[in-house]
């Protein structure tokens, strides 16, 4: 079957990125050298758990966590959060969760668990309507940075006030971790943490999840059978994944955070010259590759989407998980939406190696669209 070329008219990297040369390298050569079973015995397996611990400790310190035994390799963010809101469920763990969370965690949430609004101009949660709810909760789930608007949470200043009130704080870093620095201060921050290497460079089908210490040897499990992972998600680890995980990882790094100069130039260029467009979260703080807006006119999204393909550019109309669906999105319904715009969102997610160039021809493409799609 022919393949898509990756070209630099991708735009969508909020749903997944393409593996890295380094991560490539990396799972070609873990895949060779080390392909033994880490939980063998004999010397061979003995390397493979010893570059296994090694990467665990990387990780755990990249994201300032003392205790590397807290975390935990996963098949990526899905597995990860799904397993702490079942846990949150099974213990009857009173919960609040923003409205915003990803679909895994919004589906696999404990019922009845609150809803935490997000302000509608910047698409963050209101950090002074959080102070109200410990002491009537238990757990607290806020996302670092939205896949569909960009919007940058407040996750710092959340976990800080979980932490004086005795409440778990749990964050889905899949948009952040490997996209934007700092990632070091999510130790202090979280209890839960989840992350995904697609999203920066990774393999697909790997991530990691970090519990709080005093869930090891306890009922926290995000698979149960052998036991691997300190008992906390059984099955043989993917040893080459997470090793091209964080070779994804190392080699990103010098590179963050990004830089928004080109996203900010292409909303400038499409404000002047597509008059009506509406912008979503566009007042608040944004991931720096990441644009979203309500197109102008009656057309839906979808025929925006397959003009800008036929012209080369790859887009989305939310979230690569709803977009296949007819759903509106919760997050579009959550930042006050009407049905009838959430029909014309555009989402646009850059990457690293999008070009000032790169984000122009895109701008040239939505008016090239707009002069067939507009009265
Ligand atoms: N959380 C967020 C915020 C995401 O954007 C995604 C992917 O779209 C996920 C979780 C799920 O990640 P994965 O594809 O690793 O299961």
């Amino acid at each position: 079957m022919e393949s898509p070329e990756s070209s630099s008219r991708y735009f969508d990297h909020n749903a997944t990125t393409p593996l890295s040369a380094a991560a490539r390298e990396t799972w070609i050569d873990t895949s060779d050298r080390f392909w033994q079973n880490p939980s063998s015995l004999y010397r061979e397996a003995g390397m493979a758990k010893r570059l296994l611990e090694d990467l665990r400790e990387e990780l755990a310190d990249e994201l300032g966590i003392d205790e590397p035994e807290r975390v935990v390799f996963t098949s990526g963010a899905t597995e990860a959060n799904n397993a702490v809101m079942r846990w949150a469920a099974d213990s009857g763990k009173k919960s609040a969760i923003s409205a915003i969370e990803h679909p895994c965690v919004m589906e696999a949430a404990p019922t009845g668990a609150i809803a935490l609004p997000v302000n509608r101009e910047t698409g963050a949660v209101e950090v002074e309507a959080i102070r109200e709810y410990p002491g009537d909760v238990d757990l607290i789930s806020l996302m670092a940075a939205n896949n569909e608007t960009g919007a940058i949470q407040p996750w710092e200043e959340v976990g800080k006030i979980c932490r004086e009130a005795g409440v778990s704080f749990h964050c889905d870093a899949a948009q952040w971790f490997g996209k934007i620095g700092g990632a070091e201060k999510f130790g202090e921050a979280c209890d839960f943490l989840t992350g995904s290497a697609h999203k920066f460079g990774g393999p697909k089908g790997v991530g990691f999840l970090v519990v709080p210490e005093s869930e090891i040897g306890g009922t926290f499990a995000s698979q149960t059978g052998g036991p691997q992972e300190n008992g906390l998600r059984a099955g043989t680890e993917d040893l080459a994944g997470i090793a091209a995980m964080m070779a994804a990882f190392r080699e990103r790094s010098p590179c963050l955070p990004g830089n928004s100069g080109g996203r900010d130039a292409f909303e400038s260029a499409l404000a002047q010259k597509l008059p009506g467009v509406r912008w979503i979260a566009q007042a608040g703080e944004r991931l720096w590759n990441t644009s979203m807006f309500v197109l102008p006119g009656d057309e839906k999204n979808l025929k925006w989407l397959v003009r800008l393909s036929r012209l080369g550019f790859a887009v989305s109309t939310g979230s690569a998980c709803s977009s296949g669906k007819n759903n509106p999105s919760h997050v579009m319904e959550a930042m006050g939406l009407d049905f009838d715009e959430m029909g014309r969102v555009i989402r646009v997610s850059g990457g690293l190696d999008s070009s000032p160039e790169d984000w122009v021809g895109l701008a040239d493409a939505l008016l090239e669209a707009g002069a067939e799609l507009l009265p």
